[in-house]
């Protein structure tokens, strides 16, 4: 069977927001109402914003204000892997804020064990896996590399483990292994649309007031508090939104990740980028024997443009990456998020790692938006003179790091704080700085494109960056997902 075979019957869906346990569609915003705290975004970020502020302070009124479904965007339709990391990575991290740096591995590592404990403490079940990640070496010159990412690792008080060839094929068997690098403890797997529906039920059952299809399509301030206003999604034949309401509220945080911000500042630092992604049937025990994978890590390997992989559940396999695909003007549609000839290319890739999966068919094909920045790691701040807090640019390594942006949020909001109280968090440099803006368009698609090329080209060439890329590196500035 040709990889164009194997996609024919895949449906243009996420495989995770098709699970039976979907909740259906909450109530949207009832009219005007006033609150403490408003939370624009039903994604990790928001919900995750809700639920410490309820832990923080029991007491007060808060309201999420979802445009569409509970985790339908990029939080419901990602690959799932949890990670420490609250840093894109510790090499990233460590080059940008060395002095901090083995503060932010602690704060990652404690908010992992946070968000474990939050799942156990509010019975949600979100198929949480702590396997750990491995990368493997799929090219003579990545071997080096992980060898030094392993030291670096050892360094700050990971642990993770470097597997040569033998030993990789022996965890998981590729023919296109040369070594692994298995980081036991800094990753987990987890369904990632269960995690957004258990958290907004936690947040449900703790008080907050979730409403979903109300977007939020303007903030205003309003004496000393801020009013947003909202509308519901146009029905067929309506010629414009229709209006729903508006919350007034002592703070809000802004949860909106790749979306077009209402704060407009932030349409500088953060470009939606389409990420893609394809998972497989069940596989039968035969095929599942035949690539081992017994520890069910999940998997990445070691090219600028990587792909990961992991299992669901179900024994699936869940395989994404690839092309990160920016589009003019901060593009962003629903027919975006299907893109055929990224999917050939995934599976084709597939069938290269795994050829005794021949004749395996592809289930679900799809694509979700990534809030990517030029620094790879989100950025926090207010605005309203304190009165609004966002956290944005989670570049592809949300799915952990959300709830860290969160708690910055309420502390940068001063949810639960003494007078004059300041947090570890906020006295990092990390939280204090903002990335490098991207350049206004047409010169924004000009430079993430020819990026984007060089990467591709490095790839090509034994991992040798070209001069464009140098100059980026030694600028700190790059393209990621
Ligand atoms: C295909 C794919 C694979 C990924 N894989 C991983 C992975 O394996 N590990 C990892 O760590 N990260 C991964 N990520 C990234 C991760 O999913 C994100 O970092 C994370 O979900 C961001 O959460 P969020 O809440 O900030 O954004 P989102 O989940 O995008 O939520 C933002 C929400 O805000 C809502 N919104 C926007 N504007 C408004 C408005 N005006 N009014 C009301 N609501 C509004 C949107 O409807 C949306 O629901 C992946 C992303 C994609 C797309």
């Amino acid at each position: 069977m040709s990889a164009a075979e194997s996609l024919a019957g895949a449906a243009p869906e996420p495989f995770w927001l098709q699970d039976p346990a979907r909740p259906g569609a909450g109530p949207a915003l009832p009219g005007a109402l006033t609150c403490d705290l408003a939370v624009v975004g039903g994604g990790y970020s928001g919900l995750w914003t809700a639920l410490l502020a309820k832990e923080r302070d029991p007491s007060l009124d808060v309201v999420v204000l979802e445009a569409g479904r509970i985790g339908a965007a990029a939080s419901g339709r990602n690959g799932g892997f949890c990670a420490a990391s609250l840093t894109h990575g510790l090499e990233n991290g460590l080059g940008r804020w060395p002095d901090d740096a083995h503060t932010l591995e602690r704060l990652g590592w404690d908010n992992l064990r946070a968000i474990a404990e939050t799942l156990t403490r509010h019975g949600i079940d979100a198929e949480w896996e702590p396997t750990g990640e491995m990368s493997v070496a799929t090219e003579e010159w990545q071997v080096p590399a992980l060898q030094e990412a392993a030291e670096k690792a050892y360094e700050h008080g990971w642990e993770p483990i470097m597997l040569g060839p033998e030993a990789v094929r022996a965890e998981v068997d590729s023919p296109t292994y040369l070594a692994g690098l298995w980081d036991r403890d800094a990753v987990a797997m987890v369904h990632p649309a269960k995690l957004a529906w258990g958290l907004a039920d936690a947040c449900r059952a703790l008080g907050v007031r979730v409403f979903e299809n109300t977007r939020v399509t303007a903030l205003r301030p309003d004496a000393r508090r801020l009013r947003l206003t909202a509308a519901a999604p146009p029905r067929r034949g309506d010629r414009a939104p229709r209006p729903l309401g508006a919350v007034t509220a002592r703070s809000v945080a802004l949860g909106t990740g790749a979306f077009p911000p209402i704060l407009r500042r932030l349409r500088h630092y953060v470009v939606p980028v389409y990420d893609y992604a394809l998972v497989t049937e069940p596989l039968t025990p035969a095929q599942r024997a035949a690539i081992g994978w017994r520890h069910r890590q999940g998997l990445g390997d070691s090219a600028n443009q990587f792909h990961y992989y992991r299992l669901t559940a179900d024994d699936r396999i869940l395989w994404g990456g690839y092309d990160a695909v920016y589009h003019f003007g901060n593009g962003m549609r629903p027919g975006l998020e299907r893109r055929p000839s990224t999917y050939a290319t995934l599976a084709r890739h597939f069938f290269a790692t795994f050829p005794q999966l021949e004749g395996v068919r592809f289930t679900n094909a799809w694509g979700g938006v990534i809030d990517t920045c030029s620094r790879f790691c989100a950025f926090y701040g207010t605005a309203y003179d304190g009165r609004l807090a966002y956290a944005a640019g989670y570049t592809g390594l949300g799915v952990g790091a959300t709830r860290f942006g969160a708690d910055v949020m309420l502390d940068l909001l001063r949810v639960g704080l003494a007078p004059g109280e300041e947090t570890e968090r906020t006295r990092l440099a990390m939280v204090r700085s903002r990335p490098v803006p991207f350049p206004p368009e047409p010169l924004r698609y000009g430079v993430i494109e020819l990026t984007r090329r060089e990467i591709a080209r490095a790839d090509r060439n034994a991992g040798r960056r070209g001069l464009w890329l140098r100059t980026l590196d030694r600028m700190g500035l790059g393209f990621d997902s």
